[in-house]
């Protein structure tokens, strides 16, 4: 099963992927982990990749794109994936498409993980205190949020056409929320 987590920064996504892998045993694959991990290694992919993440912009979709081809191409994810952060273009949503159909395979739901802006700015800011994250600061979030509202939205539309995208209430506790995601995957 191919499941997308969509949502905002701070809306969740990580969270909620790591319970849902954990239950269903689908692999979960967060972009953003990937490329931190690149970024703490010094790989070409991290040197590519850091500036724009300190400064709350979108790594270019050509190099995100790259990354997608090999982790669709994983053993680990001929069982599906949990794709946590990406798409989060139009560009990368046609990628995945392709990358799957390659396989015959196709995205089976996408969960839109639903929250307020006063509350993500508030979740953020308490974890850019704790976990000293470098692109958790005030201005790299707004850019991410504008970055979210300009170029990932529109993902939005694109899968509500397409019938697949459930919008999942995502203010409330971790696992009130984990039990909504259950429900909305169906398993
Ligand atoms: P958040 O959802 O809290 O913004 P992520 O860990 O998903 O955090 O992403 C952190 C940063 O990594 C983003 O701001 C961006 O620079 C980069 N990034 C992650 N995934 C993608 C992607 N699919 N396309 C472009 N850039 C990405």
């Amino acid at each position: 099963m191919n499941i997308i987590l969509l949502g905002p920064p701070g809306s969740g996504k990580g969270t909620q992927g790591e319970i849902l892998a954990r239950r269903t045993g689908i692999l979960r694959v967060s972009t953003g982990d990937v490329l931190r991990d690149a970024v703490a290694r010094g790989t070409d992919l991290g040197r590519r990749a850091r500036s724009y993440m300190d400064q709350g912009l979108l790594v270019p979709d050509e190099v995100i794109i790259g990354l997608l081809a090999d982790v669709l191409a994983s053993a680990a994810a001929a069982r599906g994936v949990i794709m946590d952060g990406f798409p989060r273009t139009v560009k990368q949503a046609e990628a995945v498409d392709e990358l799957l159909e390659q396989r015959g395979r196709k995205v089976d739901v996408v969960l839109l993980l639903v929250v307020p802006d006063d509350e993500l700015e508030r979740r953020i800011l308490g974890r850019a205190a704790q976990a000293g994250r470098t692109d958790d600061n005030l201005d790299a979030l707004r850019r991410r949020l504008a970055a979210y509202r300009e170029q990932t939205e529109p993902l939005v539309d694109f899968y509500r056409r397409r019938g697949n995208l459930v919008e999942i209430p995502a203010v409330g506790s971790i696992p009130e929320i984990a039990e909504r995601v259950r429900a909305g995957v169906g398993r």
